[in-house]
Parts: structure tokens; C-alpha cells; sequence
């Protein structure tokens, strides 16, 4: 019994402290009004480890996420099941990415085990490359489960049609750190995922301070379209790029 209740506590005081991370579930986050890191210079992702002690993972992290996807395991992957019902509510800039909140409701499944959709945000450039390609923009569907463990759902794009279910929320793209505005129309957030839902598999970290690991990221193995307004509209917005370099995979294997 006390073990439970120590796992319980030690998951409460995780999502605590990823309180200023994007990778986190959304409902945490407070505002952030002074980011304490950023993508360069003297507090990016270099020196995401000295700025804060709770940061140190970053650097001494073995299972650190972004990566390059290769040398792929042939493994029984079963499909993740979606049960994606709410819908995307609220958009805010963090001043690290744009993210839409999720109600609860948005649930998938893992090999039996059920995680929430919390939010998802998105990267440009793309974080995690496949064979080396790096994309121009990656999405990230933030999932917990009821203990507080996290997976990732990333999803790529490639330029080309303009992404309609994306448009919904992109026409109201906050411009400023820490806006944040209620979407009109509800984003579905099936509707943004690839048709085909394959996926790569692999141990990994949140990709911004404080680098926590212990997170299971699935990337679908198909990327999916935005146009090239659509991808300019979040760079303009961002006015920086804002992806964590890519880490070292060490002794992980990704799973396909
Ligand atoms: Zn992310």
C-alpha cells in the first residue's frame, strides 16, 4: 500500500514539474510569463541542463528524444485503438509552440492500456527525423494515462494541400506569447491524424526542459499535408524555429 501511494505521489509531483513543458498535459500548464529557456544562444538547448537544477536530465538522459528513426525492429506492433471524441477547445502560445487543448473524452489505447488526449502542438522544423529526413513541420498529440505517464502521438507534414482541420484553429493562431483564444469551430484531432495509423515505436524524453524521460513515442510512419501558408503562418508566428536538436540514440531500438 505505501508503495502505491509513493508511485502515486512521485507521478503528482512529475506533472508538476512539467508544468513549463510543452510535452506536458495542457491543463498544468500555467502561463509562463517569462519563458525560462529557449532554442538558442545562451539559454537554448546547449544549455538547457545549467539553467535550472530540475533541467539536468537533459544532459545526462540516455533515452533523450528528438531522434533520428532508423535501423528499425520488425516487431508485432499492435495497432494503437482511437476513441478520439472531445474536441480541440482553446489554442494558446506558449511563446515555444501554438498548442489546442483537449476536453476530456479524446482516449487511445496501448496494448490494453488507455491514455487521455491532453494537447497537441507542433515543431518547425520537425524534431525527430525518419531515415534522416527532417520535415518541415511535426505535430506532437500529448496522451497521459491515469498514473500520469505520458505518450506521444508525432505526426509529420510535408508541404502540399492545405490542411483543413488544422485551418480551423490556424485562422485564430494566437501572435503573441501567452494569448490564448477559444476556438469557434471544435478541431477533431482524428481528422488531422495519417489514414494510415502505422507507426514507429521508441523509449524517449520530453523534448523541451525539463527533459523528463520515461515517455512512449509513436511516430506514424505517413506524414500527413499542410500548405506552405499554413507552415509560414506558425514560423511567423514562432519568429524562431523551435526544435530541440536530435540526441543520441544509445542503447534504444525503434520498434515498427
Ligand atoms: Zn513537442
Amino acid at each position: 500500500m505505501y508503495q502505491k501511494q509513493l508511485l502515486a505521489a512521485l507521478a503528482a509531483a512529475l506533472i508538476s514539474n512539467m508544468a513549463y513543458a510543452e510535452d506536458a498535459p495542457a491543463a498544468a500548464a500555467p502561463a509562463a510569463a517569462h519563458p525560462h529557456w529557449s532554442y538558442d544562444g545562451a539559454e537554448g538547448p546547449d544549455h538547457w541542463s545549467e539553467l535550472e537544477s530540475k533541467y539536468s536530465t537533459c544532459s545526462t538522459g540516455k533515452n533523450q528524444s528528438p531522434i533520428n528513426l532508423t535501423d528499425f525492429i520488425k516487431a508485432k506492433l499492435e495497432p494503437i485503438k482511437f476513441d478520439y471524441k472531445a474536441d480541440g477547445n482553446q489554442f494558446i502560445n506558449n511563446g515555444h509552440t501554438v498548442q489546442v487543448n483537449f476536453h476530456e473524452g479524446s482516449n487511445m489505447s496501448l496494448h490494453g492500456h488507455q491514455y487521455g488526449l491532453k494537447q497537441f502542438h507542433v515543431h518547425s522544423p520537425s524534431e525527430n527525423q525518419i531515415n534522416g529526413k527532417t520535415f518541415p513541420m511535426e505535430a506532437h498529440f500529448v496522451h497521459a494515462d491515469a498514473n500520469g505517464n505520458l505518450a506521444v502521438i508525432a505526426v509529420m507534414f510535408e508541404e502540399g494541400k492545405a490542411n483543413p482541420e488544422l485551418e480551423k484553429a490556424w485562422k485564430l493562431m494566437p501572435q503573441n506569447a501567452d494569448e490564448k483564444v477559444d476556438l469557434k469551430e471544435e478541431v477533431l484531432a482524428s481528422a488531422i491524424l495519417p489514414k494510415s495509423r502505422d507507426y514507429y515505436r521508441f523509449n524517449g524524453s520530453l523534448t523541451t526542459p525539463p527533459c523528463t524521460e520515461g515517455v512512449t513515442w509513436l511516430v506514424m510512419k505517413h506524414p500527413v499535408t499542410a500548405s506552405k501558408e499554413q507552415i509560414e503562418h506558425f514560423q511567423h508566428v514562432m519568429h524562431h524555429h523551435n526544435n530541440r536538436p536530435i540526441q543520441p540514440i544509445n542503447a534504444r531500438m525503434v520498434l515498427e
